[in-house]
């Protein structure tokens, strides 16, 4: 083994974080029956929130229809489902953080040149609660924020935003619902620095209400620009 296969084995987990089986040598990350199931967004894609179209011809999808967002443009990676359903489970709560290298490098594959252009200033990831944070020992969205602010070489503010209220699953609620619930769930953490252009990064995007209520917050706080990105995003509502 040379010296960068050494390292690389360090960085990356020997099983395939999709599938959890001993990935064979040289197949890179994720083993390749894997790679094969996993469901890239496609263009068309929503101006908005970035998930694949349903009808060519829209600008926006349903969704973002109906409920008008205040981001600037989202850049999810994959639908969510599985097999990477799983694999970003195990991401937020078994503790496999090291799967973040293999998602960072899938928004960068996707995205990257593009994030790199529009010059925002750092990265901020979703907070979760103190809470939660100290029972799961790790927040997700930072530790995939750390590895992508690597690779896009910006900065990221972990205590940027806080999650000051700790709302219950969401699965049950409507819209409506679920934007009440997080209303008053995120603050300003810190006034040292202030940013303008952020670019917010969380695991999972699904009916856009966390995203959006940060989004809120980040530009009441002064921000000029925010836009997000994610490893995958749900099919709508
Ligand atoms: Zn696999
Ligand atoms: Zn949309």
């Amino acid at each position: 083994m040379n010296q960068k296969n050494v390292v690389l084995d360090l960085l990356y987990p020997k099983r395939c974080p999709l599938c959890d089986e001993l990935r064979p040598y040289g197949e890179g990350v994720v083993c390749r029956a894997c790679l094969g199931r996993l469901k890239r967004i496609e263009m068309p894609c929503c101006m908005r929130c970035g998930k694949t179209l349903e009808r060519e011809e829209d600008e926006y999808c349903q969704d973002c229809s109906r409920i008008p967002k205040s981001y600037e443009r989202g850049f999810p990676v994959f639908v969510y489902r599985e097999p990477l359903k799983g694999a970003l489970y195990e991401f937020k709560y078994k503790n496999q953080r090291q799967y973040g290298a293999f998602f960072a490098d899938c928004i960068c594959g996707q995205y990257g040149e593009m994030l790199q252009g529009l010059g925002f200033d750092g990265l901020v990831p979703v907070p979760v609660h103190r809470n939660k944070r100290r029972r799961r020992g790790y927040n997700q969205a930072e530790v995939l924020a750390g590895y992508l602010g690597r690779r896009l070489n910006l900065p990221v503010y972990p205590d940027y935003l806080q999650r000051i209220v700790d709302t219950n699953p969401q699965k049950e609620l409507n819209d409506a619902e679920r934007m009440k619930n997080l209303k008053n769930a995120f603050k300003i953490g810190q006034n040292k620095i202030k940013l303008d252009q952020i670019l917010l990064v969380d695991d999972i995007y699904t009916s856009g209400a966390t995203v959006e209520a940060c989004t809120r917050v980040l530009l009441a706080a002064g921000a000029g620009m925010v836009c997000y990105t994610s490893v995958a995003i749900g099919k709508g509502y």
